[in-house]
C-alpha cells in the first residue's frame, strides 16, 4: 500500500469534514454511522500514534457550525460530546484515570448515573422564571441554532414550570428523537430515525416540524442559577418532578463489573425498545467530583459512552505490506481478501507493529478474525492456526527499510525503560525517499504551511519529476514548467504560486511543527514557540546545550529533548531550517492569556500534594491564567512545595528570593479553601 501517514491523515480529515457537513447540516449522511465513527477513530488513533494534537480534528471539534438558515446564539455552557468506551478494559481505564486525577485509591469504584444513549439530537432549552424562552441546537458546541419555535411544537417540552425549586434560570438539556413506530410512518426520505429527528427539528418552518411526532427526554443541564442538588441521579428525579420526561432505563450503579452487566442486559433488549439507542452513558454521579474532574477539549472527563458491540469478520491474509511513515516508523498492514464488516468492505487491516506480528504469529495466507471496533482502524484480532497450511512460513519483519534499504532499528525508550515496539528506518532526515516525501507532505499540510493546491498527489508528482527534494525547493518552483504539465494550466499554476507566496508568512509554532520533528506535534510546537518567543532563539537550538533549556517547559520531557537533539545534529535538517528562514517571515506570537488569580504568573510544583493530583493542580493553575514550569529559574513567581519537596529546588528558589507556597497557601490563593 502506497498510502503513508500524512497523506492518509489529511485525506481522512477532509473526508470527515465533508461527512460532518452532510450529517449535521444537511441531514443527508453519505456514509453509515459505523463508517463515520471508524474514520473519526482512525484519525484519533493516527494522531495518538504520531504524536499529533490539536489539529482540525474530531479531537477538538464537535458537531458542525450552525446553519445560516437560523439565527445563532452562544451556549452559556458549552455543549460537548462524550468519550467512548468499547469494552471492560476501556471502562477500567476510564475509572482508574479519574481515580488518579482525584488522587483516590487506584481501585476506587465510583457510583455512576447510568443512562441510555438515545440516538437523537441534543437540544438546550433555556427557562427564565419558569418560562421556556429559548431553545438551541448543539451546533458546533459553542454556538447553536435558534430552533425555539420548532422545539415549542414538541409536546414533551413544558412551556411553563411553576415548581418553587425550579431555578430562576436554567438550560435543560436532552435528546430530541422519534420513536421507532412513528418513524415507520414517515420513514420515506430519511436514512434513520436520528436523521429524521434532526431534519424535522431543523426545518425553517415550524409548521412542518409540528407534523412530525418528535419526542424529548431530558438528562442534564448547562447553565443554571443556584440549585441545591448534589448528584446527577437526584437531578434526574427533579427533572421528573418538574414535568420533563426521563428515561425509564436510568439507574445508579457502582463499579465497572456492574456497569458491564447492565450494558449487556440492555444490549440484548435494545431492539425491542421503541427508540434507537447506540450505547449507555455512565456519568460519575457526584456533582462535586464532576466539577473537580472538569472537561477535556470535546468531552467531560467524568462521563463516558459505552457503545454497543463491535463488528468482526473472518478472512484471509493475502500479503503483508510495510508502510513507512514520516518519522520512519514501519507499520505492517495486512492486505486481506475483501470482506463485508457491518456493511463496509474491508481489504486492509493493521497489524500495528513487529511485536504484534510476533506475539500473534501472523503469517501470509493465515485465516484471521478482523474487527472494526469504533476505537481503532480495522485490525487483526486473532489467527485461526488450525486452518493454517503446513507449508506456511513465519513472517520475517524486514530488517531493511523497504524504501531506502537502510538498517531498521528499535529504539530504547529511556522513560519507559523498554524497547520500542515500533521498528523504524534508521535513515534520519532526508536520506530515505519515503520519509522525505512524507516530510514534504507534512510541511505543506493544513496545520503546517497550509499550501492549498499542493496535495499529496502533487507532492508525489513533483518529487518524481525531481522538482522538489527539500521543503525550500517548494519556493523555487518553475511555474511556467508546471503550467505545461498534464492536468495543469496557466491559471492553476498561478493559483499554486499565490498559495505558496501566501504561506511565506506564518507563526513560529507552525514553522516548528512543519519541520516534522519526531515527538513535536502541534501542542509541543506551541509550547516551544511560546517559550522561545522568536526565530532568533529557535535557531540557537543548533547549539545542543541550548536545547536543554527547553526542559523548563512543562510538557517537554526527555523524549522531546532527545528528539530535538537528533534533529539539530543532522546537517541536512539544519541546512533546511536555515534556507527556510531566509524565505519565510515569522509573525509575532500573540499569547492568549486567561484571566484569573494566577494571570501572568509562573508556578512550579515540587513534592507531593495531599488529596489533589498534579494533573488537577495544573488544571487549576492554567484555568486561572497561570503557567507551569518544571525548573526553578528567576522567572518563577511561586514554588509550591508539597510533602517531601526536592530540597535542591527549594534552596534554589530560596536563593533566588522566589515566593515559596505550601499546599494550604496554594489552595487559599486558588480559592480551593477559605
Ligand atoms: P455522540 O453522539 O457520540 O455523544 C454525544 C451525544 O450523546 C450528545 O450530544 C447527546 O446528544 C447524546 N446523548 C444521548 N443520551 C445522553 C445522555 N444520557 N447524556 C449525555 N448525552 C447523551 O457525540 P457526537 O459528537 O454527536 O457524535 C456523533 C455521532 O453522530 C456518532 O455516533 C457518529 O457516528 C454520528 N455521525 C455520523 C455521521 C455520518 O456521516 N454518518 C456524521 C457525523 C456524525
Amino acid at each position: 500500500m502506497k498510502d503513508t501517514f500524512s497523506e492518509e491523515y489529511k485525506k481522512k480529515i477532509r473526508l470527515l469534514d465533508k461527512y460532518n457537513k452532510q450529517y449535521y447540516q444537511n441531514q443527508k449522511p453519505i456514509v453509515s454511522d459505523k463508517e463515520y465513527d471508524e474514520l473519526k477513530n482512525e484519525i484519533l488513533q493516527l494522531e495518538k500514534k504520531h504524536n499529533f494534537s490539536h489539529l482540525k480534528s474530531p479531537g477538538i471539534k464537535v458537531g458542525y457550525k450552525p446553519s445560516k438558515k437560523f439565527e445563532k446564539f452562544k451556549h452559556k455552557v458549552k455543549m460537548l460530546s462524550l468519550s467512548n468506551a468499547f469494552n471492560q478494559e476501556d471502562l477500567i481505564n476510564f475509572q482508574k484515570k479519574n481515580a488518579n486525577f482525584l488522587t483516590f485509591n487506584k481501585n476506587y469504584e465510583f457510583e455512576y448515573s447510568v443512562e441510555p444513549k438515545i440516538d437523537g439530537i441534543s437540544a438546550s432549552l433555556t427557562y427564565k422564571n419558569g418560562k421556556f424562552v429559548k431553545g438551541l441546537s448543539r451546533g458546533d458546541g459553542e454556538e447553536g441554532e435558534d430552533i425555539t419555535a420548532n422545539l415549542k411544537t414538541i409536546k414533551d417540552i413544558p412551556l411553563k414550570i411553576s415548581h418553587t425549586d425550579f431555578p430562576d434560570e436554567i438550560d435543560i438539556r436532552g435528546e430530541v428523537f422519534i420513536e421507532t413506530n412513528d418513524f415507520k410512518k414517515i420513514e420515506k426520505g430519511f436514512a434513520n430515525p436520528r436523521n429524521a429527528a434532526s431534519g424535522s427539528l431543523r426545518q425553517k418552518d415550524p409548521k412542518k416540524t409540528e407534523l412530525i411526532p418528535l419526542k424529548f427526554i431530558a438528562y442534564t443541564f448547562g447553565f443554571s442559577s443556584e440549585m441545591k442538588v448534589g448528584k446527577q441521579s437526584d437531578f434526574i428525579k427533579r427533572l421528573d418532578n418538574w414535568g420533563f420526561k426521563t428515561s425509564e432505563l436510568n439507574k445508579t450503579i457502582k463499579g465497572v463489573n456492574n456497569l458491564v452487566k447492565y450494558h449487556s442486559e440492555i444490549e440484548k433488549k435494545r431492539f425491542s425498545l421503541n427508540y434507537d439507542i447506540d450505547g449507555i452513558v455512565y456519568k460519575i454521579n457526584d456533582f462535586g467530583l464532576q466539577k473537580r474532574l472538569g472537561f477535556m477539549a470535546t468531552a467531560p472527563r467524568w462521563a463516558v459512552a459505552h457503545k454497543f458491540s463491535a463488528n468482526y469478520s473472518i478472512t484471509k491474509i493475502i500479503d503483508i505490506d510495510i508502510q513507512v511513515g514520516r518519522t520512519g516508523a514501519l507499520t505492517p498492514v495486512a492486505k486481506v481478501k475483501p470482506v463485508n464488516i457491518g456493511g463496509v468492505m474491508v481489504s486492509n487491516a493493521t497489524l500495528h507493529n513487529e511485536d504484534e506480528i510476533i506475539r500473534k504469529d501472523v503469517r501470509i495466507g493465515d485465516t484471521v478474525k478482523i474487527e472494526r471496533a469504533g476505537d481503532v482502524i480495522p485490525h487483526v484480532i486473532s489467527v485461526d492456526k488450525k486452518l493454517r497450511s503446513s507449508k506456511s512460513k513465519k513472517y520475517i519483519f524486514p530488517n531493511k527499510c523497504p524504501s531506502c534499504g537502510s538498517k531498521t532499528i528499535k529504539d530504547y525508550n529511556s522513560v519507559t525503560k523498554k524497547i520500542d515496539a515500533v521498528r523504524r528506518c534508521s535513515n534520519e532526515g532526508y536520506g530515505c525517499e519515503k520519509i522525505s516525501i512524507e516530510k514534504l507532505k507534512h510541511f505543506v499540510s493544513k496545520d503546517a504551511l497550509n499550501i492549498e493546491g499542493l496535495g499529496k498527489k502533487v507532492i508525489e508528482k513533483f518529487w518524481d519529476l525531481k522538482f522538489i527534494k527539500f521543503p525550500d525547493d517548494i519556493f523555487n518552483l518553475n511555474f511556467q514548467t508546471i503550467s505545461r504539465l498534464e492536468g495543469w494550466g496557466t491559471q492553476s499554476a498561478e493559483n499554486l504560486k499565490n498559495s505558496i507566496n501566501k504561506s511565506k508568512k506564518l507563526k513560529l509554532d507552525k514553522f516548528i511543527y512543519s519541520l516534522g520533528i519526531r515527538h513535536i506535534g502541534q501542542e509541543n510546537a506551541k509550547l516551544i514557540s511560546e517559550f522561545l518567543g522568536d526565530y532568533s532563539n529557535f535557531i540557537k537550538l543548533k547549539d545542543q546545550k541550548n536545547i536543554e533549556d527547553l526542559s523548563n517547559i512543562d510538557g517537554i520531557g526527555e523524549t522531546q529533548i532527545s528528539s530535538l537533539k537528533n534533529f539539530f545534529k543532522n546537517k541536512i535538517n539544519l541546512k533546511v531550517v536555515l534556507s527556510l528562514s531566509k524565505i519565510l517571515t515569522f509573525e509575532k506570537n500573540v499569547i492568549k492569556k486567561m484571566a484569573g488569580v494566577f494571570s501572568n504568573k509562573i508556578l512550579m510544583f515540587t513534592g507531593k500534594l495531599n488529596n489533589i493530583s498534579r494533573a488537577e493542580a495544573k488544571s487549576i493553575v492554567e484555568s486561572n491564567g497561570g503557567k507551569i514550569v518544571s525548573n526553578v529559574s528567576k522567572k518563577l513567581d511561586y514554588l509550591v512545595a508539597g510533602e517531601k519537596p526536592t530540597s535542591r529546588k527549594v534552596k534554589m528558589a530560596h536563593d533566588l528570593k522566589i515566593k515559596i507556597l505550601n499546599q494550604t497557601d496554594f489552595e487559599k490563593i486558588s480559592k480551593l479553601r477559605q
